[in-house]
This record gives structure tokens, C-alpha cells and sequence, in this order.
């Protein structure tokens, strides 16, 4: 008959125009729906906005059986369910919002065969009545949304996402998909080895994001003032900013409506239905400004968002792609801007000295700081840094980037770096950063016999003090010095030993970016 004359794919295809409306698979969307059609594991990792949820979505609609698809949040499956049921598929969730009835109701629907798709919890699965009922239930596909959180390395880790390695067993025979949209090959490891996916075909896609035109630089002065004249630049269009606190997003929001531009605070602290109004109204406007943490995020697809500024850098590269990625959804040009400092690092890593995990999950973690700090002040081209992050292999530069298209001329500063690295280990840790300035110039107020008396002393007298400045702060992003804490006054060390001695034998060069005409008049405060 007919049907049966159908390859699986073009049953596959078929689905997509009749029941969702698009003409073609994008991207790899066809090689895994294929490789799941074969009844075999896949690990897909897709740009977010690349499709994933048709990845398995059409294997549960083209195999028999029900469909189950794991996701951390129940927004998100929410929105996901409301969209199927709407295009005709028989889908429906279980999470702890769903009300006893319809709980019924849906359970009646799986033991009749009637349903296609269910979304559930990794917690809510796990329970051993639901594995028990979903036992006597033939599966078309298990598939594992945001397979990243299973991983420690990154920081969305949830702990309950390592239970589901055990589906391998209880499933046999089951198709088992992990998508997810960011992902290191250290975290497709950890995906491959928590759920049990060793074999599984690996689906890597491109994270080329060609509109995406990307930008970061130091703060200097007032970032509030800064942002605001970034977005009086960029009038009439729809922009997020990102801000590290909720209080900031609340001063950030108000100052931009006194400066007359529509823009409105989200955060965690708001309650529910005041979250979902703003989120209304931002989705609706045709040019409106959102200033929000992290927050605000997965699942907000507004395709028209012009600028993603981060008026504090993001946690990490996956959390700058992601945040920069909400940009530019309709494939139309869109900026992504970074505000980054050295104090914003330090914090970074006094996070993640104070969390209770392993010390070599911090020691993973603290590498994704440095690797995102060295991106954002580093002289390559930043779209094809994240790309090679990622494990894109043949990566060329994007061409218009701050970096590709700027004057990025950059001088060797490596004597220089030797005396501040020598002046920072002198001085044993025991200074902050303003101090050991003042001591490379000789300024040192009230200085004692002791620090006068050290070879360093006013060694520093061929560059300014905000040449200094720029170069300590540099030196900290590259590793080579080193800060404390010290209960928010952070005193400065010298930072990786292997490093300093390189730099200290002249193995190593330090490369500065030549500061941008006119800087030194204004006192270092100057930018492009
Ligand atoms: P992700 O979960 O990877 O961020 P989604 O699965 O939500 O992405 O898909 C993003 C958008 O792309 C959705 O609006 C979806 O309808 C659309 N889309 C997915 N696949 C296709 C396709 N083959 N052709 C056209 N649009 C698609
Ligand atoms: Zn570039």
C-alpha cells in the first residue's frame, strides 16, 4: 500500500507541511528525526531558535506509541502543549500545576492510546508509580529537552536530571533523543555519560549567527550613563538590557523612561501576574526597552529585538550566546553590546568560591569565567571565538564585529607587564590595585622605608597612571594577576604560576590594545 511505500522521512516531511506548515527541515533537523526513525540514540545540539522541539516532536507524531519529552520548566512545556494542541496533535502534560481532573483525564488518554506527546518534569517522571503506569505504555521516543542542565559544569545543573541515565533501562528499545542548545564538548561528554547515550549519533550544528553584530567594552565611568546614551543610539527599535541585580534593573528603567525611551523592569522579585503584563506588553510593542536579569530568558521569542546590551557581562559563553541570541530572531541585523570590568570578574569568581560543590567543579567553573573574560577583552574576532568555544572547527572571522571592522591596533606591552608582575609580587599580596599603580609611579602617600626600599619603587615612571590602570585590569584578565576578595577591598597576587614565568622569561608576549586617539587627553576615559 501507499503508506507503507513511504520512507520514514517523507512521512516525516509530510508532517511538517500538514500539521505544522513549513515547507523543508531546517539545518539538521532531518538527520536526527532520521536517525530516531531508525530507532536509534541521538545527542542534538542546535542553536536556540534552530527547532528543536520538531526534532522530536515529529518522531513521536511519525512512530507509534507515546511520545515523552522531558523539560525543566513548566512554562515551557506549557507553551509547547498549548501550540500542539492548537495545530491538532494530541498532546498534554503532567506537572504539579495540572489540577486532578485533567490529570485523569490525560491518564485515560495514554492507557487508550489516544495520545501523541507528554510532557513531564525529570522529578515527575521519576517517581516509581509514574515509571510503573508508563511501563504497560508502548513508547515512541523519550526525549530529553535542555540536556545540558544534567551537567555540573554548566550553571544551569539540576541535580534531578541525573536520574534519568536509568531511563536506558527501564526503556529498552525507546528511542532516546538530548537536545539542547549549549553545549561544550566537555558538556556533551557529561550528556553522553549521565544518560547513558555513548553510542548515539552526535548532531552539532553551525552557531554561526551571521545578523548578530557583536561588540564589548570596558566600563569606564557611569554605566548607567553609558547605557543610556547606547540606547539614545538606537531609537524606535525593541532592545533587552541585562543588568546583574534586580535593584539595578528597577534605577536602569526608571532612568531610561525619564530620558523618554519605553522601557520597563523584569525580575524574579515581581510578582507572577505584574511579570507576565510586562512580558505582554514588551512582546506586543513595535520599540520597547527591557532591562532584566537572567530572569527573563528561555522562551521569550520576540523576533524583532533589535539590541541586547549587557550592562553587566553574562555568567559565562554559553550565557552570552544565549542572552546575545534573543537578538536578531528574524534574521534581520541586531547588535549584541557587553559592558565588562575586572571587578565584575572578581565577583564572578567569589560566586563560585562561596558554592558548595566539588573543588574541581570550581575549578571548571572559574575556567569558564576566564575563558569569557578573555573572549570579551581579547583581540580576535569574538563571533568566531564563541563559534570555536562551541568545537566549530574551520571557523572564519564574521567581518563585523568590533574587533573585524575596528582599529584594533594592538603594542607589545610585555616590559611593562614584567614590572607590574614583579611590583604585584614584591608587594606579596598585600595591596590593592590603586596601590600598586601609585607604586610603579613612585606616589605611594606616607610610604614606608620598607616599600620605598624595594627594587619596584617608581620603576612604572614611563607610562600614566591610567595606562596602569588599563594594563592591572588587563593583566587580571589574562590570568597573570590575580585578586583576592578580601570582604570586597581585593588585594592583588601574582595569578598562574606557569604564566607569569613565561611572560617573566620573555616567552610570552603581552599585547595591548592601543588605546584609541584622544584617550590620554581625557584622562584614559576615552573610547572609540
Ligand atoms: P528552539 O527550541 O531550538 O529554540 P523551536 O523549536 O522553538 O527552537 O523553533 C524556533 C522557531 O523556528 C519556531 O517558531 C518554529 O516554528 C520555527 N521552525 C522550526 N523548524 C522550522 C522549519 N523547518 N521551517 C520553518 N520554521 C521552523
Ligand atoms: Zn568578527
Amino acid at each position: 500500500d501507499v503508506e507503507a511505500a513511504l520512507r520514514p522521512i517523507d512521512a516525516a516531511r509530510d508532517i511538517l507541511r500538514r500539521t505544522f506548515g513549513h515547507s523543508e527541515f531546517r539545518g539538521l533537523q532531518a538527520s536526527v528525526i532520521e536517525e530516531i526513525l531508525a530507532g536509534r540514540n541521538a545527542l542534538a545540539v542546535l542553536p536556540t531558535g534552530g527547532g528543536k522541539s520538531l526534532c522530536y516532536q515529529i518522531p513521536a507524531l511519525v512512530r507509534p506509541g507515546l511520545g515523552l519529552v522531558v523539560s525543566p520548566l513548566i512554562a515551557l512545556m506549557t507553551d509547547q502543549v498549548a501550540a500542539l494542541v492548537q495545530s491538532g496533535v494530541a498532546a498534554a502534560r503532567l506537572d504539579s500545576n495540572v489540577d486532578p481532573a485533567e490529570r485523569a483525564e490525560t491518564w485515560r488518554r495514554i492507557e487508550a492510546g489516544e495520545l501523541d506527546l507528554l510532557y513531564v518534569s525529570p522529578e515527575g517522571l521519576m517517581q516509581p508509580w509514574m515509571l510503573d503506569r508508563l511501563a504497560r505504555t508502548p513508547l515512541s521516543i523519550l526525549a530529553i529537552d535542555e540536556a545540558h542542565c544534567v551537567s555540573q559544569w554548566g550553571h544551569d545543573f539540576r541535580p534531578e536530571y541525573r536520574m534519568l541515565g536509568r531511563l536506558a533501562e527501564l526503556f529498552p528499545g525507546v528511542p532516546r533523543l538530548a537536545v539542547t542548545a549549549t553545549a561544550d564538548a566537555r558538556t556533551r561528554d557529561d550528556i553522553r555519560h549521565e544518560l547513558r547515550l555513548e553510542g548515539a549519533a552526535e548532531f552539532v550544528a553551525s552557531f554561526a549567527r551571521p545578523e548578530l553584530i557583536l561588540s564589548a567594552e570596558r566600563k569606564r565611568g557611569n554605566v548607567e550613563k553609558r547605557v543610556l546614551e547606547l540606547v539614545a543610539a538606537r531609537p524606535e527599535r525593541s532592545g533587552v538590557i541585562y543588568a546583574g541585580s534586580r535593584d539595578k534593573t528597577e534605577s536602569l528603567a526608571a532612568a531610561l523612561r525619564t530620558a523618554g525611551v519605553p522601557a520597563l523592569a523584569y525580575h524574579a522579585g515581581l510578582d507572577k501576574r505584574v511579570r507576565a503584563e510586562r512580558l505582554e506588553e514588551f512582546l506586543e510593542a513595535d520599540a520597547a526597552v527591557m532591562v532584566a536579569t537572567i530572569a527573563f530568558g528561555m522562551g521569550v521569542d520576540k523576533p524583532d529585538v533589535r539590541f541586547v546590551i549587557h550592562a553587566d557581562p553574562p555568567a559565562s559563553i554559553e550565557a552570552y550566546w544565549q542572552e546575545v541570541g534573543r537578538a536578531g530572531r528574524d534574521g534581520e541585523p541586531a547588535e549584541g553590546i557587553t559592558l565588562y570590568g575586572a571587578a565584575d570578574m572578581a565577583w564572578a569568581f567569589r560566586r563560585i568560591a562561596e558554592r558548595d560543590v566539588d573543588e574541581g567543579v570550581k575549578q571548571t567553573q572559574g575556567r569558564k569565567v576566564r575563558q569569557l573574560y578573555a573572549m570579551l577583552d581579547g583581540v580576535n574576532c569574538r563571533a568566531a571565538a564563541v563559534r570555536r568555544y562551541f568545537g566549530e572547527e574551520g571557523v572564519e572571522a564574521c567581518g563585523q564585529c568590533d574587533i573585524c571592522t575596528g582599529e584594533v591596533e594592538t603594542i607589545d606591552v610585555t616590559v611593562a607587564a614584567q614590572k607590574a608582575l614583579s611590583a604585584a609580587h614584591r608587594l606579596g599580596g598585600r595591596f590593592g590595585r590603586g596601590r600598586v599603580v601609585d607604586h610603579l609611579l613612585g606616589k605611594t602617600k606616607d610610604v614606608s622605608d620598607w616599600e620605598a626600599g624595594l627594587s619596584t619603587w617608581g620603576i612604572g615612571q614611563d607610562l600614566s597612571a591610567p595606562q596602569w590602570r588599563d594594563l592591572t585590569e588587563q593583566l587580571l584578565f589574562e590570568g597573570l594577576l590575580k585578586e583576592d576578595p578580601n570582604d570586597g577591598r581585593p588585594l592583588v597576587g601574582l595569578g598562574d604560576a606557569e604564566a607569569v614565568r613565561a611572560v617573566f622569561r620573555g616567552e610570552r608576549a603581552v599585547l595591548m590594545r592601543k588605546p584609541p586617539e584622544g584617550a590620554e587627553a581625557k584622562g584614559g576615559r576615552g573610547r572609540k
